[in-house]
């Protein structure tokens, strides 16, 4: 039995304040419990003895195997420190395609061959376990008969301690491969992408600085998310099924008066958020920032950035934590890109940037004109990957719930440019006029040393953009809010990679012809800044003038997933990913089948799940209330009143909405059970669910309040 609406409304008014007991900055300040469920550099320097901890730091450094003596101590030494604080449980936790994370528990209790009860744990079941992975998506890569999936430790990453309720259990980061080592997951490529990247980066480090040895991707994502309360939830089967509400009438209220933003956090949210960032916190995942967002109900928090694949993991660890902890407070969280039609949808920024071994942050602009050449060279060189693989950075943040938000009027729009702001076009401008033969590269140098201290210098920054350069970082905003960092970030590292190496080459080849390494940089990054113009774009992205000059700049708008994940077959993909060995030619194919399966699946069931709600909710309470409109036509006539028009009219466009619900949902159920062609389906079935949305809106619109069946968008939205 479904929740009904009035039962919700019940069940609200009535709730009463949860007892939290939650550390305060007097009862325990967040340095006193900040990673306590991580198995980090003190647990390992706690657990291991000297030699063993520094065998594995440095292979953690050098991204190596760890010998398996090394292995068989660390197990020990996890699961001593692990069952101390009283877990029973271990698995191996990875992030299979889709989008989630997985994991199989085991318990450390086992029966020896003579019936003895002991608890074990050792390096091979630390190192590698093959759960039952059948039925994640494979894209073809797996065929039945070897279904096997393996997952294998990534030391990189710190296990770590999930407690649910009472229950504890450590989880192992793993990255998730087939039988024959073709990757099935996240984790995999972007591993390969952040070692491709570094191999890349260095040699380019070094012609400044020979003490630069080591190059790391960073990101500091922010997420976004709805909360609304549990009933609703689970009074709309919409959203239980596809995350989002597949009809519903936009409130007399939205944002339009924008005072939800940056707003007070109301006490029942708030008290969320402590116990969440408290959670947080145990796991090491740095939160640090919190406010409304533009959306009523809508809420962001984002950490302090960190290592790539530590950041990208926690960010898939924070989404299930969010999660549970909502439901303790008898709140839904809504990731989903775009919970609510009509008012701002929920992305999820990447700020990616990469950091040295000296500490430098490569998109910070230094001091003096030579830290600013390096600053130059990383930032015209990230502009000239995003323009080289323009299309793969829209095709990688492609979903069926990232189309309801990308090209919407409110969210970044499907045509991928890069914003710099004015100081920074200036700069390339200048730099552009200086030709080497007219200006010295002394001069030039002398130009590149005034670039003023960005980060304070950001008035000017334009939200519109999609890829913003933002004082130390690349801000990538179109990636959506139930995304895995992991996808953009893999692309990130991976075109930056391609990019670099192309510019080392060059470089090369300029100081063959006898240049000095200064003039042939300042030289190449003079051609970048002209081949970069048409990706650069300073104004509205949302304007329709930004569309047409778009498209005479030769910049694609894929209004749709279907046609944006056609880039993952072109050339240059294959070029980027085959030659940067983050993919082979088959993981690649398969992982373009996933994306789009997940695709006719998700689109599928939000058709099904709305032509259900129409059917069954919606045309019943439409019946009914048209009975009583006839019915009081019938006695008003009998009553002897003429003029019964207003009354003849309603009855009339309830019937009107009727008959386009009936049609439209007949046909919106034969086309998803007949086309499988995922660019069909974006292109039919689409529409379809618009059309029969609207039927269902205006219906909304008409029906008396009390027989509405679903939770109405202003309930779920402002009802605190
Ligand atoms: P915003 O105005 O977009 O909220 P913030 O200054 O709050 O910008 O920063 C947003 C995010 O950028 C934070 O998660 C922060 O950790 C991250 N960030 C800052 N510096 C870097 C960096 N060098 N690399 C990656 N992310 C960074
Ligand atoms: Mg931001």
């Amino acid at each position: 039995m479904n929740v009904s609406r009035t039962n919700a409304l019940d069940t609200i008014l009535n709730r009463t304040d949860l007892d939290l007991d939650l550390p305060t900055a007097e009862s325990q300040p967040i340095s006193e419990f900040f990673g306590v469920n991580v198995f980090n550099e003190t647990a390992m320097r706690d657990h291991l003895n000297e030699e063993t901890y520094l065998g594995v730091k440095k292979a953690i450094q050098a991204g190596t195997k760890l010998d398996r003596d090394v292995a068989e101590q660390v197990a020990e030494a996890m699961q001593k420190w692990a069952m101390a604080k009283g877990v029973t449980h271990y698995t191996h936790w990875f992030q299979p395609l889709t989008g989630r994370t997985a994991e199989k528990h085991d318990s450390f209790f086992t029966l020896t061959p003579t019936g003895e009860v002991i608890e074990e744990f050792g390096a091979d079941v630390l190192v590698q376990q093959e759960p039952d992975g059948s039925s994640f998506p494979g894209g073809g890569l797996r065929s039945t008969f070897e279904a096997r999936g393996y997952t294998a430790w990534d030391p990189s990453s710190p296990a770590f301690i999930m407690e649910i309720g009472e229950g504890k259990t450590l989880c192992i980061p793993t990255i998730f491969v087939t039988y024959s080592g073709e990757s099935l997951d996240y984790k995999l490529p972007l591993l390969r992408s952040q070692a491709y990247l570094e191999k890349a980066a260095i040699p380019v480090c070094q012609l400044f600085d020979k003490e630069i040895t080591r190059v790391s991707a960073t990101l500091g994502w922010e997420q976004e998310y709805f909360l609304i309360d549990e009933t609703y939830f689970n009074a709309r089967p919409d959203l239980m099924l596809s995350g989002r509400t597949v009809i519903g009438k936009a409130p007399a209220k939205g944002q339009e008066l924008d005072d939800h933003y940056f707003g007070s956090i109301p006490e029942r949210v708030y008290a969320f958020m402590r116990d969440l960032e408290t959670e947080c916190h145990k796991l090491a995942i740095p939160v640090r920032t919190r406010h409304n967002e533009v959306g009523p109900g809508q809420y962001e928090l984002a950490p302090m950035f960190e290592a790539i694949n530590v950041a990208v993991d926690h960010n898939q660890l924070l989404m299930d934590v969010m999660e549970r902890v909502g439901r303790r407070h008898k709140l839904r969280v809504l990731l989903h890109e775009k919970p609510f039609a009509g008012v701002n949808g929920s992305g999820k920024h990447n700020n990616w940037s990469m950091s040295t071994n000296t500490g430098k942050n490569l998109l910070r602009p230094g001091r003096s004109p030579y830290k600013n050449l390096l600053f130059l060279t990383f930032l015209m060189n990230t502009i000239k990957a995003v323009a080289n693989h323009n299309d793969l950075i829209r095709g990688v943040i492609a979903s069926v719930s990232n189309d309801h938000r990308l090209g919407a009027n409110e969210a970044p729009p499907a045509i991928i440019s890069v914003f710099l702001g004015e100081t920074l076009t200036r700069v390339l401008e200048e730099l552009k006029k200086g030709k080497s033969e007219t200006k010295s590269t002394k001069e030039l140098l002398d130009l590149v040393s005034s670039i003023p201290d960005l980060e304070k210098d950001n008035t000017d920054r334009n939200r519109t953009s999609p890829f913003a350069f933002t004082g130390n970082k690349f801000e990538i905003r179109a990636v959506g809010s139930t995304a895995n960092c992991a996808g953009p970030m893999t692309v990130m590292n991976s075109i930056m990679a391609q990019q670099l190496d192309i510019f080392y080459k060059e470089v090369q080849e300029k100081v063959g012809e006898g240049l000095s390494t200064e003039t042939a940089i300042l030289d190449i990054l003079k051609q970048y800044i002209i081949d970069t113009e048409n990706v650069r774009f300073e104004g509205d992205n949302y304007s329709d003038e930004w569309k047409a000059e778009a498209e005479k700049r030769g910049l694609n708008n894929f209004l749709d997933t279907p046609q944006a994940l056609d880039v993952y077959a072109a050339q240059s993909t294959k070029d980027l990913f085959v030659g940067g060995g983050i993919f082979s030619e088959k993981e690649l194919l398969a992982h373009h089948e996933v994306m789009l399966e997940a695709y006719i699946l998700k689109l599928s069931i939000e058709a099904k799940v709305q032509s259900e709600l129409a059917i069954n909710y919606v045309l019943p309470a439409a019946v009914e209330y048209l009975t009583k409109v006839t019915n009081s036509i019938n006695s008003a006539k009998s009553a002897g009143l003429t003029d019964l028009s207003g009354l003849v009219q309603t009855a009339n466009q309830v019937a009107n909405e009727i008959n386009i619900l009936k049609a439209k949902s007949a046909e919106l159920v034969e086309k998803v059970d007949s086309i499988h062609d995922a660019h069909q389906l974006a292109k039919i079935v689409k529409p379809l669910m618009d059309e029969l949305r609207a039927a269902c809106d205006n219906l909304e619109g008409l029906v008396e309040d009390n027989s509405w069946p679903l939770p109405k968008y202003r309930e779920m939205m402002f009802i605190k």
